[in-house]
Formats: C-alpha cells, structure tokens, sequence
C-alpha cells in the first residue's frame, strides 16, 4: 500500500499572451493578437524573422523579432525552414513565451484561459499522505505556480504560502519561496505533505475527480 499520490498536471494555454501595445491608428493601447505568421527577410548575409501581430481594434500589424540581423551560416537550414513554413508547433513555441514577449510589451493581456489536464500516475486518493504533482508544461505560459496550486488545489494562496513555510509543501531542486512566485516550468515537480480531513479532498481536486 502506498501513502504517495503521484500525478501529472498538462498545462496548455487555450489562447497566446496578447501584448499591450500603443496603437498609432487607434491612438491608445491594445491588445494584439498573432494569426501565427512568420516573416522571414535575408539581407545579404544576415536573416531577419518576426512573428505577426494584429492590432484587435484596427488590424494594425506589430512584427516581434525572433531573429536580429543573425548570420545565415548561424542558423540551422531546417530551423529556418520551418520558419519560412510557418511551422505550427514552432509558432506555438514562440507565441507562448510570455516572458519573451515582455521585452517588448511591458504588460500582457492575461491569458484567461488556461487548461489543466490531470491524469494520475500511481498511488490512490482515498487517503494519501504524500501529493507528488509533476508538471508538463509543452509550451511556456504565463501563470505563477502559487496561483494555479491554489486555484487547482482548492486552497488560499496564504495555506500555500504557509505549507511552503512550514516545509510541508516543497518544488524539488528549486528555492520554494522563489519557485512558487514564477510561472509554472515543464518538469517541475512539486510535493505536499497533507493530513487530516483535507487531505481527502486535495487529492481528488489533484487527480481530477473533482472540479
Ligand atoms: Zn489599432
């Protein structure tokens, strides 16, 4: 009999960050939104390549740089293939990283949207004593790991603080503290002690078998 509930959480935005940007047409701030393309400019030997952007009001385009000036022999040819397709999963890839996105937007739009699968790998909720929650995160998004436990868990953000002072709750190889205040990473592997009446119910809100 194991006491060590172990699961996997898959985390996948519905919609990419939007960045808050000051529209020239619109003369205010919007969000924009990308439909995915990429532009791709050779320039002699250098290579430039953006990720399109729509204005949501007015249709204005924002290019966000991928690549700057880079050498073409410093790129590798499938890389830049892909590029030059448009490939799906490599959009997603660079759509999806928020923090990227933040060195030319200073505020996002937050991405609502977030979804959690849970499947359970081992052990069984009935009464577990030890929560092991790993974390799949395919394509970075934007959200701390202190609000989707608390949000997820069912749980006040102060309990995840304190079961984090307490040691009881714990982000493997990572400074909790700090760990807890970033946005969720693929692998990251969280473990929490839990007792009593709760424990019950954390668990099932763990495996999915509660909403
Ligand atoms: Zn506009």
């Amino acid at each position: 009999m194991s006491d060590t509930l172990c699961v996997r959480w898959t985390i996948t935005a519905n919609e990419y960050p939007q960045p808050l940007l000051y529209c020239r047409r619109c003369c205010s701030t919007r969000p924009y939104r990308t439909g995915g393309k990429v532009r791709v400019n050779a320039n002699g030997k250098r290579i430039d390549a953006w990720l399109i952007y729509r204005c949501t009001s007015c249709d204005g385009t924002w290019k966000r740089p991928l690549l700057e000036r880079l050498l073409v022999g410093s790129i590798e040819p499938e890389f830049l293939s892909r590029l030059m397709a448009n490939d799906a999963e490599l959009v997603a890839h660079f759509a999806s990283d928020a923090e990227d996105l933040r060195r030319h937007a200073q505020k996002l739009k937050e991405v609502a949207r977030i979804r959690v699968t849970k499947s359970v790998l081992s052990g069984d909720a009935s009464l577990p004593q030890v929560l092991c929650i790993g974390f799949a995160v395919p394509h970075p998004v934007s959200l701390r790991l202190d609000r989707l436990l608390a949000e997820e868990l069912g749980l006040s953000r102060s309990r995840i603080d304190r079961l984090a002072r307490e040691g009881l709750l714990r982000v493997a190889g990572s400074n909790t503290a700090r760990a807890l205040r970033r946005s969720v990473r693929d692998g990251i592997q969280v473990k929490v002690g839990l007792s009593g009446r709760e424990s019950t119910e954390v668990a099932n809100r763990a495996s999915g078998h509660m909403a």
